[in-house]
């Protein structure tokens, strides 16, 4: 008889984190609104996007979604691994333009959102490999590392260092990394950035680096790729995602860069990045071509500026949240260049005792940061990827 991927009994407590946030929270939230229905409640749990798409970005879907149902300009299937003319936006506007790297459309891989990639990128990769894993860290890292049925260690991100891991004491294979970080709201510097780097370069080991957020580093002399890194091409793979910076949390668009350079044991120069485009013959037969054509808008230059107001509008919301939490006197850290505060918990408090004070006193509805991983025990993860009136009615009281 056929029996289950046992891998799954791995998953902590055998419930993903949209799970668990969906069922704990939720019946936590419906308990307290039947024992305050005259309180309004803010919902702030969520990494979830809630700016309008920009006019220009929609109007090239309509157009692209338009042309479809016309003979003279319909189009089926696509390339597996994007349409060039997205690789190429990708590689020129994103990379070269707006960071000075170059990245060839050749080592771009476009996805339907980064999450599917984060995870699918250690099919790359011998069973055996051990994985360092930021805790807390985005919990896909672990899900996908647990299913796949890989062996991990812990990248603890400690207040003490500001959030940032100190690179591995043990030889490890596959490296995550996340900046600007979920949930702790924090963001690495080039020197430490060029440590892990160093290290991955010495050890053969793969950093693979999640720049989903990066859009919301504004402050200058703080990186935004990996690849902004000397040595990075040679040991690392980029995934980004169209979802925070241009609202397509719900269009679904992403990228993977894997260098021709970078190389493992048993592999040549190209090879993984041939590999990878296997995977995306077999697995994937390529991203929405509507979807593309508005990620494409979304890097012109039009776009690129109206994509940056509504950045600008969530790091605004960020240090409001920042601010209230503040004059409530508790301590937070992240919301700048970061749409996540990490507030602390006072005093020997859990994260989900946290997670009660703030909702009885502000009404707010946050993460607890054990979800995250147990050094995000303590700590309360705020989102402010959702509406300023809500902030404002949350805390305009208290400032
Ligand atoms: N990486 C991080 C750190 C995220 O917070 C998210 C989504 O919230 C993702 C990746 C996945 O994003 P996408 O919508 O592109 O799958």
């Amino acid at each position: 008889m056929v029996s289950k991927n046992s891998n799954f009994n791995k998953l902590f407590p055998g419930k993903t984190f949209a799970r668990i946030c969906s069922e704990k929270i939720i019946n936590k939230v419906k308990s307290y609104r039947c024992r305050h229905p005259d309180r309004p409640i803010f919902m702030m749990t969520y990494g979830n996007t809630s700016h309008p798409i920009p006019h220009i970005v929609t109007q090239s879907i309509i157009e692209a979604s338009n042309s479809l149902g016309h003979w003279e300009s319909y189009s089926g299937y696509g390339e597996v691994t994007g349409n060039l003319e997205l690789k190429k936006a990708i590689s020129y506007s994103y990379y070269k333009e707006n960071l000075g790297v170059n990245i060839e459309p050749a080592d771009i891989f476009v996805s339907d959102g980064a999450q599917s990639v984060l995870v699918n990128l250690l099919e790359l990769f011998s069973q055996d490999s051990l994985v360092a894993l930021p805790n807390p860290g985005y919990p896909a890292f672990i899900e996908g590392t647990l299913l796949s049925g890989r062996r991990f260690i812990n990248l603890n991100c400690l207040e003490k260092n500001n959030f940032i891991p100190h690179i591995p004491q043990e030889k490890v294979d596959i490296i995550y990394l996340q900046f600007p970080g979920n949930p702790t709201g924090a963001v690495a510097t080039f020197e430490q950035l060029k440590q892990f780097v160093n290290y991955a370069n010495e050890n053969n080991s793969v950093i693979i680096f999640d720049a989903a957020y990066s859009a919301f580093i504004v402050t200058d002399g703080i990186p935004r790729s990996i690849y902004e890194i000397d040595g990075s091409k040679e040991c690392s793979i980029e995934v980004n995602s169209f979802s925070k910076m241009a609202g397509f949390a719900g269009l679904r668009v992403g990228w993977s860069v894997i260098p021709q350079n970078l190389t493992i044991e048993d592999t040549v120069i190209g090879e993984l990045n041939s590999l990878w485009e296997v995977r995306h013959e077999v697995k994937f037969w390529g991203a929405c071509n509507i979807a593309q054509h508005g990620a494409t808008a979304a890097l012109s230059k039009p776009g690129f500026i109206e994509c940056q107001k509504a950045i600008k509008y969530y790091l605004e919301n960020a240090s409001l949240v920042r601010k209230g939490i503040a004059a409530l006197g508790w301590s937070c850290f992240g919301g700048i260049n970061n749409p996540f505060i990490w507030v602390k918990a006072p005093k020997d408090m859990t994260s989900w005792q946290l997670f009660d004070m703030v909702l009885g006193k502000v009404g707010i509805v946050g993460t607890p940061g054990s979800i995250f991983g147990s050094c995000g025990e303590g700590f309360l993860r705020i989102s402010a990827l959702g509406r300023r009136e809500e902030i404002e009615r949350a805390f305009s009281c208290y400032w």
